[in-house]
């Protein structure tokens, strides 16, 4: 694994990919890897004959300077795990690389962009991530790019950044990487306190309680919502929403057939979590069907 810390350097390695027509797949992270991103490299491994991973902790998505100040940093580390998983280029450029003086363009997605997390985090969050990812596509110009489902939100704007752009890359999203008592992993997780870990699992315990309500033949949505709620009493939530994974909508009173997303923001202590769960609807309530979206439920949870 080579580690690149220009855009000069990164274009010159890559020539010969490009020129040979050799599958370029990138991995966009801010580091402190864990399972979740390695899923990620490993998929692009498979799928890719040159594999980039990016590794930047991005200011311009921070709203907080103490939370960017905060975000754990270890170069080392994550340079032998994603070496460890065949990442071919660690590209981590400094903040000057990225944003050089006299920088003053930005990126917007309007729309997807504006509930959840544009809401509780204001919008110059995303405006941070699509500015810096249309910049790593510049930079890499992968074929194929890799984000998590974790951050459903951002997976939505990140393929509408490219297919609003014409980004000539493919959008592939893998699935959330959870620990063993189904909280999804994520670099914050390490700033949770022995009891904020275990009140930190009240986020996928709601999404579950949703899903089962869902697989149970209810379809109000406001007592989906409320099974979820009773779940969520020790934390600090910002928002718990069913919504049409698409668009972002909020489902309306009853929730159809189809595909819902169920989203939930909350602090725990000073950490906030996010987790998200897609959750099959059928589309009436006959006995099969009902019966399928149960085995779903029950398979999760053995899975989570
Ligand atoms: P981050 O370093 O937090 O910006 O994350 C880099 C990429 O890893 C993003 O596309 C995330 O959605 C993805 N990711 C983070 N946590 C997980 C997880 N638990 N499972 C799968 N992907 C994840």
């Amino acid at each position: 694994m080579k580690i690149v810390g220009t855009v000069d350097e990164l274009r010159d390695l890559l020539r010969p990919a490009r020129r040979s027509e050799r599958t370029i797949g990138l991995v966009p992270t801010m580091g402190a890897l864990h399972e979740g991103h390695l899923s990620l490299i490993r998929q692009a491994r498979e799928q890719c004959e040159v594999v980039v991973m990016s590794l930047f902790v991005n200011p311009a998505q921070f709203e907080e300077p103490a939370d960017l100040d905060a975000y754990p940093r270890d170069h080392a580390r994550d340079g032998e795990l994603a070496a460890g998983v065949g990442v071919d280029y660690l590209f981590a450029p400094g903040v000057e690389e990225v944003y050089p003086q006299g920088f003053t363009s930005r990126v917007s997605v309007s729309g997807v962009t504006e509930p959840l997390e544009g809401q509780h985090r204001g919008t110059a969050h995303f405006e941070g991530v699509t500015t810096v990812v249309a910049k790593l596509f510049n930079m890499v110009q992968p074929d194929v790019a890799y984000f998590g489902q974790k951050d459903a939100q951002q997976a939505v704007v990140i393929r509408r950044l490219a297919l609003d752009l014409d980004f000539a890359v493919r959008i592939e999203i893998c699935p959330t990487v959870r620990e063993p008592d189904g909280l999804a992993m994520s670099s914050r997780n390490e700033r949770l306190s022995p009891s904020d870990r275990r009140r930190a699992t009240a986020l996928h315990r709601a999404l579950r309680a949703a899903a089962e309500a869902i697989a149970s033949d209810e379809r109000t949505t406001g007592t989906v919502i409320a099974a979820a709620m009773a779940e969520l009493e020790n934390v600090e939530l910002d928002y718990f929403e069913l919504v049409n994974p698409d668009t972002l909508a909020p489902v309306g009173e009853r929730i159809d057939g189809g595909e819902v997303l169920a989203v939930v923001a909350a602090r725990v202590g000073a950490t906030r979590l996010i987790d998200n769960q897609s959750i099959q609807v059928p589309s009436t309530s006959d006995g099969e069907q009902a019966g399928s979206a149960k085995q779903e439920v029950l398979h999760c949870s053995a899975r989570c």
